[in-house]
């Protein structure tokens, strides 16, 4: 049980395998969102840190013992990993939920999936290989080597703090890797539990993962401009992730990207009505609405419109909000007190644009469940696809929902957005879900499901949504580069003025 009665407790980051305050000794406070209340204090690291904690992932990478480990002696440790966090996961959830303010269910149920990522790119880790080439010239022995990039940099969001860096951590350090993380200055705390109760007695050696906390601009721009990170694999807002790209993009440092989205989930007339409208509440009033994948605009064929809605207001009026540290909470606060300004504010700009307001649309007080930094579940009729509540991201319990007549029109208004990042299709079609499946422009289609991921099933976005995929064995090539050789086993010789092309 989640024990809120505890002094402020002070936290020091993770670099070069020991624990240390920021340079400048200042500290910043971590607030519980459901109190509102500070209950820890993290270093506030700037460019000095950041320094620091390249140079001792560069060294982890350059020399030491990390690089002359064996990929098996790799996967060992990270063995280590996956079972440190199952020993761990009830206490790391409950972490989750102090700094983000996420249902306890939710939020432990993650950290007890986590050791799957370490243990499936524990098993890659040996798998990694290059190839043998025939190439025209029989003198030469030519071959593929497949080498690890070298020092990564992560940039990760509050919404879910240690599973998005589980994504980027567990294939890098298959790869032969080293990392500095930054987590959201909103939610470090998880993160550096995780160093203490996991990293920190895996065995790894000291400057393979180092943590640099603090605010975006200050630590985030330091790290992806450093001259000794390879690459950069960043996790939040689009905006963010432009300015992440364009400053990555001076030194040519490898980028993945894992941005926003303004997913539609799609019902038709000849689905499973009680299941789709599970799926639409499981869309956009999950975590508060405060997930990249929220179906955050439902679009419902219009022979079932006002009967879908009829049922999906009375469903989504019964949630119950309150402490995400209950398990009997169905809807808890939104994390930031940015973030529920920004929401309250796109609930006025959908008022102001004339869709019609049938749930919510403003915030909800102690009365209701709520308390400081709660928004009422809120759904939003009459929407156009060209409005700014259906076209922009909310990241808040806020549905738009959009009439359409046919296929046709549905995958048209499904595409007609910026974002491409998840989509839901509702129908017992066969034919239909895999024509929608493969019409859409999203990196993943769930049909008659929502909100479902895997460590096996690549994850990323299409257009503004990102670059690059997690997840599954293919995530691993983000973190390794080719190198060719060719060995001349024959004489020298030949015209030096011009390219060595087939003999
Ligand atoms: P954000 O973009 O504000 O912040 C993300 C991270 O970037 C934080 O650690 C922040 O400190 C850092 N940052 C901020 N400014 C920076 C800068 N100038 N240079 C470098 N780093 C900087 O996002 P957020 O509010 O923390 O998270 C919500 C967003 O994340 C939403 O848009 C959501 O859709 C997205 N998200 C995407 C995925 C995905 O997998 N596609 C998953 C979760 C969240």
């Amino acid at each position: 049980m989640l024990d809120r009665t505890t002094a402020l407790q002070t936290y020091q980051t993770f670099i070069d395998g020991r624990w240390t305050d920021a340079v400048s000794g200042k500290t910043f406070q971590t607030f519980d969102p459901y109190t509102g209340a500070p209950w820890a204090l993290i270093p506030e690291c700037d460019k000095a840190d950041v320094d620091r904690a390249v140079d001792a992932a560069h060294r982890a990478f350059e020399s030491g013992a990390w690089p002359k480990m064996t990929p098996t002696a790799r996967g060992k440790i990270m063995r280590r990993i996956a079972e440190l966090i199952e020993q761990h996961a009830e206490h790391l959830g409950e972490v989750e939920v102090r700094d983000n303010g996420k249902l306890i269910s939710e939020m432990v149920a993650q950290t007890k999936y986590m050791p799957q990522w370490f243990y499936y790119y524990a098993g890659l880790a040996d798998k990694i290989h290059g190839s043998v080439m025939s190439v025209d010239r029989p003198d030469h022995f030519t071959y593929i080597l497949r080498e690890p990039v070298g020092v990564c940099a992560f940039i990760t969001p509050w919404n879910s703090p240690l599973m998005l860096a589980t994504w980027k951590l567990a294939p890098a350090l298959a790869a032969g890797c080293t990392v500095v993380i930054k987590p959201s200055e909103f939610t470090s705390a998880s993160l550096l539990e995780f160093m203490k109760l996991v990293i920190a007695e895996s065995g790894l050696p000291p400057g393979v993962v180092n943590v640099v906390t603090g605010y975006g601009p200050v630590v985030g721009e330091p790290l992806v401009t450093h001259p000794k990170v390879a690459k950069v694999a960043f996790t939040g807002g689009s905006a963010t992730g432009a300015r992440v790209n364009e400053l990555a993009a001076k030194t040519f440092k490898k980028v993945s990207l894992e941005l926003g989205g303004k997913s539609p989930n799609i019902v038709f007339d000849d689905c499973i009505l009680d299941d789709a409208i599970s799926g639409a509440i499981s869309g956009i009033f999950a975590a508060t609405g405060q997930t990249c994948i929220a179906g955050s605009r439902l679009l419902l064929q219009e022979t079932i419109h006002d009967q879908f809605v009829e049922k999906l207001v009375a469903m989504a009026k019964a949630a119950r909000l309150g402490d995400p540290a209950l398990a009997e909470t169905q809807v808890g606060p939104v994390t930031t007190p940015p973030q529920y300004q920004k929401i309250l504010s796109y609930i006025d700009i959908a008022k102001q644009e004339g869709a019609k307001c049938v749930l919510g649309g403003g915030a909800a007080g102690s009365d209701e469940g709520g308390g400081q930094y709660f928004v009422k579940p809120t759904i939003f009729t009459g929407v156009n696809n060209k409005m700014r509540i259906a076209q922009e991201e909310v990241f808040g319990p806020v549905l738009s929902v959009i009439k359409f007549k046919d296929e046709e029109e549905a995958v048209a208004i499904a595409n007609d957005i910026a974002y491409g990042l998840g989509a839901g299709v509702w129908t017992q079609s066969v034919r239909r879900a895999h024509t929608m499946a493969s019409r859409i422009k999203a990196g993943t289609v769930w049909v008659n499901t929502y909100r479902a991921v895997s460590f096996l099933m690549p994850f990323g976005g299409y257009k503004a949504s990102g670059l690059g995929r997690e997840n599954g064995a293919e995530a691993i090539d983000g973190y390794l580069q080719s190198k060719s050789v060719w060995i001349n086993n024959g004489a020298g010789g030949g015209n030096p003025f011009i390219m060595k092309t087939a003999s």
